[in-house]
């Protein structure tokens, strides 16, 4: 056990992948949890296969500000308190620009950046009366590089990357830590998101090869130690890549 044991946690974008996986590990370390997403069935057979848990679901799409701050309000009422606030809610439709993709262009700023500033605005107010507090974002190797057909994706990524650094100075003082969690390939559905075939192929591809993507859990194990460390001990920033991956 860390000292994370009794500690209230959100997790936005929790019904599958690398949410899915934190949740199961931070409950194993003890943590309440309110954790949330679109797809309500699959928050309930995750709620449903931790029988022992304290936790709560909602469905909450992080686009809709409403929905987002009656999630922080579900916290509240079942716990009185926030201590992590994990903004892990994101979608990866890449293409390349020629194809002019308005849609999926405008769904990303939405859910990866939008949805980002919804889920801070709705959680300050409350660290900052409680002068603690942790927000973490899950950003991307694609928060740090561009490669042709990631120019939207990573555009937002970059955005959440400076929008948390910004965070992290400006609210230091009132006692509130700002992490990103900065993944390479991860083995997840994110894929399924991107609707151009040859990307799809190339990313399942990566998924598939032994070595060439992490798994969740991995990505987990990053959250729980930034979240483990003391309230003195900001951790800005974790990177991890597959062993094997180029850039
Ligand atoms: P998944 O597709 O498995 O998970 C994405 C999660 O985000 C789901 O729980 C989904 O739930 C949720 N989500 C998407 N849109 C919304 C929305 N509008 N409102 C609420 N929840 C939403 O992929 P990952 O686990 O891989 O993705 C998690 C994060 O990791 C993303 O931010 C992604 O950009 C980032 N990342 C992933 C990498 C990878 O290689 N897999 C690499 C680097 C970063 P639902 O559909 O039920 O709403």
């Amino acid at each position: 056990m860390t000292n994370i044991e009794g500690k209230v946690v959100i997790i936005m974008g929790a019904s599958s992948g690398i949410g899915e996986a934190t949740t199961k590990k931070l409950v194993q370390e003890g943590a309440k949890l309110v954790i949330a997403a679109r797809r309500e069935d699959r928050l309930k057979t995750l709620v449903d296969s931790l029988p022992n848990a304290e936790i709560s679901h909602a469905v909450a799409d992080v686009t809709n500000k409403e929905e987002v701050q009656a999630v922080v309000d579900l916290a509240i009422k079942k716990y009185g308190r926030v201590d992590v606030f994990y903004n892990n809610a994101g979608v990866m439709p890449i293409a390349p620009l020629s194809e002019t993709r308005f849609d999926e262009w405008r769904q990303m700023l939405d859910i990866n950046i939008m949805g980002v500033l919804n889920g801070i605005a709705a959680v300050l107010p409350i660290m900052k009366k409680q002068q603690s507090g942790q927000i973490i974002a899950t950003d991307s190797l694609a928060g740090h590089i561009v490669w042709p057909g990631s120019a939207v994706y990573s555009g937002t990524k970059f955005a959440v990357r400076a929008i948390m650094e910004g965070l992290r100075q400006e609210e230091r003082e009132n006692n509130i830590r700002s992490t990103i969690i900065s993944p390479g390939a991860v083995d997840t559905d994110l894929y399924l998101t991107s609707k151009d075939s040859e990307t799809q192929e190339w990313l399942k591809n990566l998924n598939d090869t032994e070595g060439m993507s992490l798994k969740p859990s991995n990505i987990a194990d990053a959250v729980v130690y930034a979240i483990s460390t003391p309230e003195t001990v900001a951790v800005s920033e974790i990177l991890i890549r597959p062993t094997k991956q180029v850039f």
